[in-house]
């Protein structure tokens, strides 16, 4: 769409001039996030670009975009720094790209927590907290490239959900700020339950300027990597770790070869044969993490503090950075996000029976989470993309099986977790957003009287792997 003259003088008025980008360059780079993980989206959103980018400061510039977006009914896509997965931040019908990563103040830490903009970086805060003896609850492996804000509305869990659970689970947001796209702009601040209405959705029914965030007492993590020969002994030895409530950790990750060979931060110091675990262990507990790794046949071959100077970054190895290792090797990788059952023996025979049916085609990849209260087997394994056919293949494999899948191929929010919706989310964008001008086509249940013409108007009804309902999408 070309945006209204009104408009963009309007616009001129309520943010500095340079904070307006229109060029092609910009408007390209900040349209895109990686949603080219998935061969299927590639091929849906490879060409959408919004008409302008506005760089918002404070949250009264933000309030007086809004203002104007909803007066000429231009759409309005939030943007952190771009690293979700599932095309959250690319704009289908074009509008303006609201870039908040310059929106990044820590503005104080109170009661063991944070207050901080969206913007603000992950590691920023990691730093910072750590600095008073705090440390963030969990992080997605892009910590160091992502913000907050785009965690909360894009992201789901990470490290450290082994022990604080998923980003949903009560408590681990204490409160958000968040500004809504009516005819005169609302703030509003939201806490306990109402924090739902906005947690993962994608930006489409608030923009959020603060956020309270909980923090959890800061510990020197030991990074380990350790070796296994066979599949068998390293998803037991994960199950004997996650459920050893006496060890503290704040990662466990299995990653099967040739995994481990392609995740750069760690190949050169893992052994190539073996397949791999991942975790980050309290000192405290080392010399009883090594005795249970004596114990299940494993070897260490990395034993290092995390943020040691020269030391690698072992979760750079981890979530979605599994994925994105093995893409640089092979292009035709992509990956699923499933929940195994919350059984050691039953997860193990589904393993089995995935890896019989695909053999290499199926590489495994798990992370352990704690998700309502218990530790579960969830992975991220990487599979090669022969065909649509291939993948759907693979999903109903899953499916027969009992395992949960949250689909990573598709942009529409309902069809990547909430199979039938969340109507919280529902309702509050119908309060928050009546005309449908933020992130519009990605809630596909909102039909709205402004823009988007409503259930999938942007076009998903050939999603592959049309959902399966679980929390589980990072
Ligand atoms: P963006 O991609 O910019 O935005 C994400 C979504 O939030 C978009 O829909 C956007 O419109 C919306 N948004 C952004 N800011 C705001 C705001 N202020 N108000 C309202 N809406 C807003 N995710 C995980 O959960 N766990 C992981 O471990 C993980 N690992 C990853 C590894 C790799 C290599 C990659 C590529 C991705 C991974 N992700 C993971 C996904 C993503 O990196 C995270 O969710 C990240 O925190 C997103 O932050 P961002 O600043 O890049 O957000």
């Amino acid at each position: 769409m070309a945006l209204p003259t009104e408009f963009t003088n309007a616009l001129q008025a309520a943010v500095a001039p340079e904070a307006i980008l229109t060029d092609e360059g910009s408007c390209e780079r900040f349209s895109k996030d990686y949603f080219w993980y998935s061969p299927w989206l590639q091929e849906q959103l490879a060409d959408k670009r919004a008409d302008a980018v506005v760089q918002c400061r404070t949250e009264q510039e933000t309030i007086d975009v809004l203002r104007l977006s909803y007066a000429h009914r231009v759409p309005i896509v939030p943007r952190g720094l771009g690293t979700g997965n599932y095309g959250q931040a690319i704009p289908l019908e074009g509008g303006i790209i609201l870039d908040l990563r310059h929106m990044n103040r820590i503005v104080e830490f109170v009661n063991g927590g944070v207050r901080v903009e969206p913007g603000a970086k992950l590691i920023d805060i990691e730093m910072a907290a750590r600095e008073q003896n705090l440390e963030l609850r969990m992080y997605p492996s892009t910590i160091a490239m992502s913000t907050i804000g785009g965690f909360i509305a894009g992201g789901s869990c990470g490290i450290g959900s082994i022990n604080h659970g998923v980003l949903r689970d009560r408590g681990n947001v204490r409160s958000l700020r968040v500004v809504t796209a009516n005819e005169e702009p609302q703030v509003l601040e939201l806490q306990g339950k109402d924090i739902d209405k906005v947690l993962h959705a994608y930006g489409t029914n608030g923009i959020i300027t603060a956020i309270d965030l909980p923090l959890t007492q800061r510990i020197d993590w030991r990074q380990l990597a350790i070796g296994f020969d066979s599949l068998k002994e390293a998803h037991d030895f994960c199950w004997a770790l996650g459920r050893s409530e006496g060890i503290h950790k704040r990662a466990i990750a299995l990653l099967e070869q040739p995994l481990v060979s392609f995740q750069k931060p760690i190949a050169a110091l893992a052994n190539p044969d073996q397949h791999a675990v991942l975790t980050l262990v309290d000192p405290t507990d080392l010399e009883e993490v090594k005795l249970l790794v004596a114990e299940m046949g494993g070897t260490i071959s990395i034993d290092v503090p995390l943020y040691e100077p020269g030391a690698p970054i072992v979760s750079d190895a981890t979530w979605n950075h599994t994925t994105l290792w093995a893409k640089k090797i092979n292009d035709d990788y992509t990956y699923l996000q499933c929940a195994f059952a919350p059984d050691p023996r039953d997860s193990w025979q589904q393993l089995s029976h995935m890896k019989e049916k695909f053999g290499d085609e199926w590489l495994m990849h798990v992370e352990m989470v704690r998700f309502m209260g218990a530790v579960n087997y969830w992975a991220l394994p990487v599979l090669h993309y022969r065909d649509r056919e291939g993948l759907q293949a693979a999903i109903d494999e899953c499916k027969n099986i009992g395992i949960g899948i949250s689909n990573p191929h598709t942009y529409i929010l309902e069809e990547g977790g909430h199979d039938a919706g969340n109507p919280v989310q529902l309702a509050f964008k119908h309060e928050s957003d009546p005309l449908g001008i933020l992130n519009p086509g990605k809630m596909k249940l909102f039909v709205s009287a402004g823009i988007s013409d409503g259930p999938g108007s942007s076009g998903s009804d050939e999603t592959v792997g049309k959902t399966i309902a679980s929390e589980q999408s990072v």
